[in-house]
């Protein structure tokens, strides 16, 4: 087999370097554990950025994929598929919402729900044509297609990719007052990730997503809310909106609804929002492919339990419990809801990204965001011994620093 150096200078050399990743080259994996082509094993604390909440070769989710793909695979929407009803019913009832409008990837998804909010708007609202605007929140992460950058707050994904796409009012997140001031007649989505998973596991103040369904319902806008990261389980709930009882007008999923087996993405929404639209004005050839369907229906059927949801919420408890007290011991600060954390490292001690060298050195895989910060978020079939562990390699690196 050829050797991680060389596999990395080949991709080095043959790759964009739109990404940074840590020096590993992970060949298999299992449940929370991955181990790199050199046999060595590290716990997966990044989960595909929240792709694996229900982990490395989930039986059920493999067995599904599996099945799938030895009978069916791709029709394309201009046929129907024995797969596509029951992802879209099954879907529909986990999201309490009418119709599914599948997608492959995340950003997908967010530009779909963009799409059907401005149609919304012009047909049912009766906004003048191309007025429409949506509020969106600082720090936000949303996808890196030229719409989406169009209003990033982030230098690196915003700048030298114009000209932009207007329509969009940047608001600062947490604050329903900015949302207020920046709502007017032809402001037809409020679009909120209910916790800002890539600005550093930002959680929002207590009450916030129920004054934006509030707002939103008053003023006849609608409220979407991007649970791609957050959703499926993650943070001890199946959606981070049921923390605090609220349902959006449309939900935008993504990343563990392909069970980290094959992307798949959708938006839900009621007949009411999704009936917009209309053959030949929105699709993709892969989106609500067979494989993706039959690979989301044992996701469907997984979250149905409630199992992975509450084990979410039990080790969360235990997580944040134990974060919590290495702050002042190389910690600022720690956020987060559910099997997901923040830990702001002190500036002084260390950068994000030598803390998860140290980490991967000691058999644990997380990766920074922004400056200082690292990310926590193991597969949910992690157990708590494994857990206690990463968290006290992260100590003992804090330590050695
Ligand atoms: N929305 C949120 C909240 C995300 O975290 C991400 C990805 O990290 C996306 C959208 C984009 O998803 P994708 O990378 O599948 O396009």
């Amino acid at each position: 087999m050829t050797s991680s150096a060389e596999l990395i200078e080949l991709s080095e050399l043959r790759s964009a370097h739109n990404y940074h990743p840590l020096p590993v080259v992970i060949h298999e994996a299992s449940g929370a554990w991955v181990t790199d082509v050199d046999g060595k094993r590290y716990l997966d604390c990044l989960s595909g950025y929240s792709s694996l909440n229900f982990g490395h070769g989930n039986p059920k989710i493999i067995e599904a994929a599996q099945e799938q793909l030895r009978r069916l695979t791709l029709t394309s929407r201009a046929f129907y598929h024995d797969q596509f009803a029951r992802f879209c019913a099954g879907l529909g009832d986990l999201t309490s919402k009418d119709m599914i409008l599948p997608m492959n990837t995340g950003a997908e998804a967010v530009e779909t729900a963009i799409k059907v909010a401005r149609k919304w708007g012009y047909e049912v609202k009766g906004v003048e044509p191309d007025l429409a605007n949506i509020i969106v929140m600082e720090n936000n992460f949303h996808g890196r297609t030229t719409t989406i950058i169009s209003f990033s707050t982030d230098p690196d994904a915003h700048d030298d990719f114009g000209p932009y796409t207007p329509g969009f009012r940047i608001v600062r997140y947490g604050s329903i007052e900015a949302i207020r001031d920046a709502v007017d007649a032809n402001t037809v989505g409020v679009l909120v990730e209910p916790i800002q998973g890539e600005a550093g596991v930002l959680v929002p103040p207590d009450g916030y997503l129920t004054d934006i369904r509030e707002l939103c319902t008053a003023e006849g806008i609608l409220m979407i809310a991007d649970e791609i990261q957050s959703g499926l389980g993650r943070t001890g709930q199946t959606f981070a909106c049921d923390h605090e009882g609220v349902v959006p007008d449309i939900y935008v999923l993504g990343k563990a609804l392909g069970g980290g087996v094959v992307p798949v993405s959708a938006i839900a929404a009621n007949r009411d929002v999704l009936g917009v639209i209309h053959p030949g004005q929105h699709g993709s050839t892969f989106g609500g492919n067979p494989l993706a369907c039959a690979v989301g229906n044992a996701v469907i059927e997984i979250l149905s339990t409630g199992e992975y949801q509450s084990r979410a919420a039990k080790l969360g408890e235990v997580l944040h419990a134990r974060l919590r007290e290495l702050i002042g011991k190389g910690v600022v600060e720690v956020r987060g809801r559910g099997l997901w954390a923040g830990v702001d490292i002190s500036p002084d001690l260390a950068t994000g990204r030598e803390v998860s060298k140290a980490l991967m050195k000691r058999g644990v895989l997380a990766k920074d965001t922004h400056g200082s910060t690292i990310r926590l978020a193991p597969p949910i079939v992690v157990s708590e011994e494994d857990l206690l562990w990463a968290i006290d390699q992260l100590a003992d690196a804090l330590y050695e620093l």
